[in-house]
């Protein structure tokens, strides 16, 4: 993601969101400087988590997106960290409100970068993917801002129907690996 496009932050903030000067000019690809109160603002990545879940069969477990961006489209299921979670609790949270899943076990895998469009801007996120093992696969009902999940060989997804690379990537390269 280069900062000459038009999504990027540098492009999308005009004011200083401390004292809401317009001197707020970017002084680098990742940050912005005030010249009214001087506050310094940094653009990090967001961290987020997502869910490799195998049936018996070593299915993968993947949902179509309900909302935008990229309705309808395959994804795992997951979301962003809340402040002052953890990444296991946001794991149990998210899966427990897209699908109605608790988890029995879980273990971290890999972790990806991503750039989520969001109202016009670029978020940056870190994904990071964990093996899941739920308590029960019975009566699992999607929710939230997921509209359906299937099983799936994760050899067989068409990567062009995986919209973020960091997804792609943990369907691809990690869960195809996983599964051996
Ligand atoms: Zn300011």
């Amino acid at each position: 993601m280069k900062s000459t496009e038009k999504t990027h932050p540098t492009r999308v903030f005009s004011y200083c969101p401390r004292c809401g000067s317009p001197d707020f000019p970017a002084v680098s690809e990742r940050s912005f400087k005030c010249g009214g109160c001087g506050f310094h603002f940094f653009i990090n990545a967001a961290a987020a988590v997502a869910a490799l879940i195998f049936d018996e069969n070593g299915r993968l477990l993947v949902t179509r997106r309900g909302i935008e961006p990229d309705k309808g489209k395959t994804d795992l299921p997951g979301g962003f960290i809340d402040p002052g979670e953890t990444a296991e609790e946001a794991l149990c949270r998210e899966l427990k409100e897209e699908l109605g899943v608790d988890v029995k076990e879980m273990h971290y895998l890999a972790s990806a970068a991503n750039n989520y469009l969001f109202s016009g801007l670029s978020v940056f996120t870190t994904d990071l993917a964990f093996r899941v093992v739920p308590i029960s696969l019975e009566g699992m009902s999607p929710s939230d801002d997921i509209s359906s999940y299937e099983w799936v060989n994760p050899a067989e997804v068409d990567p062009e129907e995986i919209p973020a690379p960091s997804i792609r990537h943990f369907i691809k390269e990690i869960a195809v690996h996983e599964r051996e």
